[in-house]
């Protein structure tokens, strides 16, 4: 159905604040998704999100381009289908980055991740909906662009990939997952 293709890229967290980082634009963004308010790994938070990026060095990039076949690409399929296909190969790369990368901050002391996207670990939905604590606070990790990065900018300028924006009806050509890894 779908092949992947891994792009990587190393920046200092500086540069990438200075020229990558708008918080106030993404937070924008953030309050206008449903995600808003009602997933731990996702804005609100109670912290200073430029501390958090500062409190690190160096930032390496991970983006993985998922590719669908000639007989899914760009072809139209009911909602319901193309909701299943996104599903069924966007979760299975995304779970795997994050299992990776789990494990690459154990191997680089004082390290944290950046998921690609908001938490979807709990099936049974995120726990901050009913205002209980996550369920995995050693697991849940920020996305970039729950800091505020642009990811478009940031696979465009660092590594060549032009996002593709879903067109209603059709399946896109490709997604692309970006995470990361915080070095301090
Ligand atoms: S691990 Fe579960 S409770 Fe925690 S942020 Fe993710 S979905 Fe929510």
């Amino acid at each position: 159905m779908y092949s992947t293709k891994r792009f990587e890229a190393t920046i200092p967290v500086a540069e990438y604040l200075e020229h990558y980082v708008d918080v106030n634009t993404f937070l924008e963004c953030c309050r206008a998704c449903p995600n808003y308010n009602a997933i731990w790994s996702c804005p609100s938070y109670d912290f200073d999100v430029i501390e958090y990026w500062r409190k690190y060095k160096t930032l390496d990039l991970i983006a993985v381009k998922i590719m669908f076949d000639e007989a899914y690409a760009g072809k139209e399929f009911p909602e319901e289908e193309i909701q299943r296909i996104t599903e069924a190969s966007v979760k299975k790369v995304k779970q795997e980055l994050s299992e990776e990368l789990l494990d690459r901050e154990q191997k680089v002391p004082g390290s944290i991740s950046l998921s690609a996207g908001s938490c979807i670990r709990c099936e049974s939905g995120c726990t901050r909906r009913e205002k209980e604590p996550c369920r995995f606070p050693d697991k849940m990790r920020y996305s970039i662009e729950s800091l505020g990065g642009n990811v478009g900018l940031t696979i465009s300028k660092l590594m060549g990939i032009e996002l593709e924006w879903m067109e209603s009806g059709k399946l896109p050509h490709y997604f692309v997952l970006v995470c990361g890894l915080l070095h301090p």
